[in-house]
């Protein structure tokens, strides 16, 4: 008797961890929230990757009620295993794009595709586990570190879960802690900043390490610097491992390296190409950069990165 509980106790333990880490996409995305209305189609397949991530978006509409529509006639082609940005006024739509591929909610026109299976068609429980999300506010829960980290997968080793902070930017204050990875976090635990709930954010994205990646403002919180070195990891890990990814963002500092950008203004893309490309075309991409350029006299290093360009 005493044999077999040991293993089922470890089963438990198990389920009870899966459990909590679809549960966490699930808060992530407010589903608790929203009447969810999606549903599976009868025996779904499995999302097959079979080129790589590409994402597509045909003549897509949306709206959150039926009298104001968000996405009016969008068309865009993220291709595989390319850096991707949404750009735009607030409100226009950027995360919601993310939530529509997540299936938060499904397109009231138009279709969503990735490696040219309807979004509609596949396992939803495949559709999800192949994406990972920074999304703008993480919920942290009431344990250590370790655990909020390893949410992003759940038998990575010690070792996995540092190295992943280490990308992060975020293992050197965590060390520093008198309890370290033992500290306790959450609504009863360490108060931490938004900056460092980013960090924590990308540690687990990284360890959880999906074909496709979403960051909805994922630095917005970080300091220039912090920023920059957070990106630049982020980025080699991408090229490296040639994943899609879909930048959502306000700076267009963190995204103007980006292979492609899509602009969107009243629910439809306006412009899209590289940062050259959408500065050449003096629109609304143009005049966002401008905007922000005002700042970059403080930013010795983003002007080297452009020089560079
Ligand atoms: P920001 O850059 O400010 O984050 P965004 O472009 O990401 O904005 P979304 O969050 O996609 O914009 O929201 C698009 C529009 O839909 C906004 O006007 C927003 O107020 C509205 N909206 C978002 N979520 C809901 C919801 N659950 N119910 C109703 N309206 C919503």
């Amino acid at each position: 008797v005493f044999q077999l509980s040991v293993p089922l106790n470890f089963l438990g333990s198990v389920y009870r961890e899966l459990r909590q880490s679809l549960l966490d996409m699930e808060t992530l995305f407010n589903l608790q929230k929203v009447n969810v209305t999606v549903k599976e189609v009868a025996n779904p397949r499995p999302l097959a990757l079979t080129k790589g991530g590409e994402i597509r978006f045909e003549n897509v509409q949306f709206g959150y009620n039926t009298n104001r529509p968000i996405l009016k006639n969008l068309s865009m082609t993220i291709p595989a295993g390319k850096k991707v940005a949404i750009v735009g006024p607030s409100g226009c739509g950027k995360s919601t794009i993310l939530r529509l591929l997540f299936r938060s909610y499904d397109v009231q026109g138009g279709k969503i595709f990735i490696d040219g299976q309807d979004i509609k068609e596949v396992s939803l429980d495949s559709l999800r586990q192949s994406i990972g999300v920074v999304p703008q506010d993480t919920p942290l829960f009431n344990a250590t570190i370790e655990h909020n980290i390893r949410y992003g997968r759940i038998d990575a080793s010690p070792e996995d879960v540092r190295k992943a902070a280490q990308r992060a930017q975020i293992h050197d204050h965590i060390s520093r802690l008198p309890e370290g990875y033992d500290t306790k976090v959450g609504e009863r635990g360490l108060m931490i900043s938004g900056g460092e709930k980013q960090r924590l954010a990308v540690s687990r994205l990284l360890l959880k390490d999906p074909p496709l990646l979403f960051f909805d403002e994922a630095t917005s919180a970080l300091d220039t610097y912090t920023e920059q070195t957070v990106m630049q990891n982020i980025n080699s890990i991408l090229k490296e491992k040639k994943r899609t990814s879909l930048f959502v963002a306000h700076r267009l500092r963190t995204i103007f390296d980006s292979d492609i950008i899509f602009v969107l203004r009243d629910g439809v893309v306006a412009e899209q190409g590289t940062h050259p490309e959408l500065l050449e075309l003096k629109g609304l991409y143009a005049e966002l950069w401008s905007a922000q350029e005002v700042t970059l006299g403080q930013d010795p290093e983003l002007e080297r990165n452009l020089d560079e360009e």
